[in-house]
């Protein structure tokens, strides 16, 4: 079919979300609020959370060694931590889709897991509008429950491997981290995941000092 160039050919599921999206989208724009795109391409986002995250990594690496130092002795076993890292990112966008169920109105029926081929991205996909606040939540618990928890833990009790599975859960919320920088100045509207890109669209109402912005989407 003529498609525009370079347009992403998208899997049922990603169609179905785009339905969806293009539904709630048409009754918040009726509703007078008006859309701001904070959506990126998955490769491009990846790579700027790469540059981004690392010197985080770097620097708390830096300071466990200077408050535990270089422990030689420190040996685990290769072949566990791999399977508690693959364990770890199945967690990982548990945490999300758990965060996002609490919030939505039809629960876990309203979050769909996935895994993005072409970028090699495990995902969550929330097809509810939430708060920013709600969000917020939902991207940044799990990399502060599987990487900085277990980096503080390991920090505190001097323990290699479970400090570096923290800081390695810090590196891969590169992505997470990215869409909170995006939306570190919002307060006011409702947040929708992106259809089929990286990131979310905010939708701003018309009065900001609307309290009951998520009442009326229920209407
Ligand atoms: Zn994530």
């Amino acid at each position: 079919m003529g498609k525009p160039k370079k347009e992403k050919k998208l899997t049922p599921r990603q169609m179905k979300q785009l339905q969806n999206f293009n539904t709630l989208r048409k009754k918040l724009l009726e509703k007078g609020y008006t859309e701001k795109k904070l959506s990126f391409d998955l490769v491009k986002a990846n790579s700027v959370a790469f540059i981004s995250t690392l010197p985080i990594v770097l620097v708390l690496l830096v300071l466990y060694i200077v408050v535990n130092g270089v422990d030689q002795t420190a040996s685990g076993s290769g072949f566990m931590f791999i399977i508690m890292v693959l364990v770890g990112i199945v967690i990982h966008e548990l945490i999300h889709g758990a965060v996002g169920a609490v919030f939505a109105k039809n629960k876990w029926q309203s979050i769909h897991f996935g895994f993005d081929w072409a970028t090699f991205t495990p995902y969550c996909h929330c097809a509810e509008a939430l708060s920013v606040a709600q969000y917020a939540l939902v991207i940044v618990l799990p990399t502060l429950l599987l990487g900085f928890l277990p980096y503080l833990i390991g920090l505190a009790f001097s323990l290699l491997p479970i400090a570096l599975y923290g800081l390695l859960f810090i590196f891969m919320g590169g992505g997470d981290a990215y869409i909170l920088w995006l939306i570190r100045k919002e307060r006011q509207g409702v947040i929708l995941d992106h259809p089929f890109l990286g990131g979310c669209v905010i939708f701003h109402p018309q009065h900001q000092d609307d309290q009951s912005m998520l009442a009326m989407l229920e209407e």
